[in-house]
């Protein structure tokens, strides 16, 4: 089996997420780690390019800037829309990830409720960690070759990864 991890492999992860504070924003759970295919963008270019040789067994501690994370954060991504431009039959949660169409170019942008008004819904087109200091905790579990399905998707199937199909 290949050693370390490159291009085009399937890698099992072991993650903590915290922010600068040390506030955990997400985890793998204990039975079900990260499964990802490395060189695809499945993860941010931080943490993928810090990856790139380890093997399985080491632990690494990765500072990722916003720029090698989900972006800096744009003040202007950050707008208000009455609360009759979405669909009756959305729920509308604060956090939540919804997308828009483009109806004329076919284009989806998502975006995330920010706050819930009576009349007024705010969303932010930044992702809800840009600008957003990312410090991980990983451990590489498993590194395995992918098939060639998961290749033409660009992402792992199976448990961890895509089951959509
Ligand atoms: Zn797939």
């Amino acid at each position: 089996m290949t050693a370390s991890i490159a291009d085009d492999l399937v890698v099992g992860l072991r993650y903590t997420l915290r922010n600068d504070a040390g506030e955990t924003l997400d985890r793998s759970e204990d039975d079900d780690p990260l499964q990802y295919l490395h060189g695809h963008e499945n993860i941010v270019p931080g943490l993928e390019s810090a990856l790139t040789g380890k093997k399985v067994g080491e632990k690494l501690v990765v500072v990722v800037s916003p720029e090698e994370g989900y972006g800096a954060r744009d003040a202007a991504g950050e707008r208000k829309v009455p609360r009759n431009a979405f669909p009756d039959d959305v729920e509308l949660e604060v956090g939540m990830e919804l997308v828009m169409e483009d109806t004329s170019t076919g284009d989806e942008q998502p975006f995330w409720v920010k706050s819930v008004g009576k009349d007024v819904v705010t969303i932010d087109m930044n992702h809800p960690l840009a600008g957003v200091q990312l410090h991980f905790d990983v451990e590489v579990l498993s590194i395995r070759a992918a098939t060639a399905e998961e290749l033409d998707h660009g992402h792992p199937h199976g448990p961890g990864g895509h089951d959509h199909h």
